[in-house]
């Protein structure tokens, strides 16, 4: 056995069906008297029933989180964080929510509970991705880290399918690239494979009946351990290319995550084989990249970048963009084979 360093990131978590019930117990524990609620505007209303559930511990609602985290957005919420004096913060939602509630964590050190109500792990990890004038950065601290998380089942059976199936897939990206990571470790590696096993079961049977607590409840699960690997170790190729291109093109997250995976995979592939056999076992298919691919398309994903939004003339820049300030990769970043990978994933063709 290699030699590893593992690290784990202190936590707690409530997982079941019914859970955010136990929401004002919880920021009894952290002394939350002066909430501050989160929510994107489509979750505007979740945000106040679960205000009613906090009662009268909650000081305010701030309900525009915006994907990619934007600094105007988080400016707006932080002259309430002022003007209400919050000692706690209760994200509910997707990564969007729980990104403007990290984002005030890294500037007030405030404690933060996120209720999840996507599959994309963010709530497990103590980074931070933020955008400032298209260019989005990110950053660990140990600030970040949320102190709590109540996984609900109930509250994702509203997600719809489409945005389920790009979740779950999003999730499974970091898994797949903690597989593979620099600083892989065994423990990591383990949750990972079985993250991915969890949701490549769970997700279909969730397709198939949106409303299928037991399928949820398994790609919730896998989602949670994705968002550990995610928070353990680094990542590589897939998600510098996705924070790339999220923050030169404001593409939807998830949706491009799974557009961009199935490439990246088959870029790592030589290079990593026995990440990639993992992840093969996990997925059931011999050939990973191929079989993600066609696993997420017949889900009914768009596998087309160009179908996201991107204009075809991004390409080189996204490219140079990515090479300028590389993350570590198990192969080399080369600008043919990149340009390559991206014409493909722009096209929606297979890798
Ligand atoms: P999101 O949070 O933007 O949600 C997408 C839309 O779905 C929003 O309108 C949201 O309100 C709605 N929604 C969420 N849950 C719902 C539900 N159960 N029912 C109905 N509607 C629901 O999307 P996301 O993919 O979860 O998050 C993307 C963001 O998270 C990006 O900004 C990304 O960078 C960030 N992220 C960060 C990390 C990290 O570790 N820092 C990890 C993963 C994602």
């Amino acid at each position: 056995m290699d030699n590893f360093i593992f690290n784990s990131n202190p936590g707690r978590v409530l997982f079941g069906s019914g859970t955010v019930a136990r929401l004002p117990d919880e920021a009894a524990r952290l002394n939350g008297e002066r909430v501050l609620v989160l929510s994107t505007p489509e979750q505007a209303d979740l945000a106040s029933s679960v205000a009613g559930y906090l009662g009268n511990r909650v000081a305010s609602v701030f309900s525009n989180a915006q994907m990619h985290t934007p600094v105007e957005v988080t400016r707006e919420a932080m002259r309430i964080v002022d003007e209400v004096r919050a000692d706690l913060i209760v994200s509910v939602g997707g990564g969007s929510t729980t990104g403007l509630g990290k984002a005030i964590a890294f500037r007030t050190d405030l404690p933060q509970i996120v209720v999840p109500t996507t599959y994309a792990g963010s709530e497990a990890t103590p980074i931070l991705g933020e955008t400032d004038a298209g260019r989005k950065t990110t950053k660990s601290d140990p600030r970040i880290l949320p102190e709590v998380i109540v996984y609900d089942v109930d509250l994702t059976l509203s997600l719809p399918v489409s945005m389920s199936v790009t979740s779950g897939i999003n999730a499974i990206a970091h898994a797949v690239e903690a597989l593979y990571a620099r600083d892989a470790n065994p423990i990591i590696s383990m949750m990972a494979e079985e993250a991915i096993t969890s949701i490549a079961r769970g997700l279909p049977r969730v397709a198939a009946n949106a409303q299928d607590r037991e399928a949820r409840a398994q790609v919730l699960y896998g989602a949670w351990l994705c968002g550990v690997s995610l928070g353990s170790v680094g990542m590589a190729l897939h998600h510098k290319l996705c924070h790339t291109l999220g923050g030169m093109f404001n593409l939807p997250h998830a949706a491009m995550h799974t557009a961009i995976l199935p490439h990246a995979l088959r870029y790592n592939a030589d290079a990593a084989p026995a990440a990639v056999a993992r992840v093969s076992r996990a997925l059931g298919f011999d050939d990973a990249p191929k079989g993600l691919f066609n696993f997420a398309k017949g889900l009914g994903a768009t596998m087309s970048l160009k179908s996201l939004g991107m204009p075809e003339g991004g390409i080189e820049a996204a490219v140079k963009e990515a090479m300028a300030n590389a993350y570590w990769n198990p192969r080399p970043l080369e600008k043919g084979p990149l340009t390559k990978l991206l014409e493909l994933a722009w096209a929606g063709e297979a890798p």
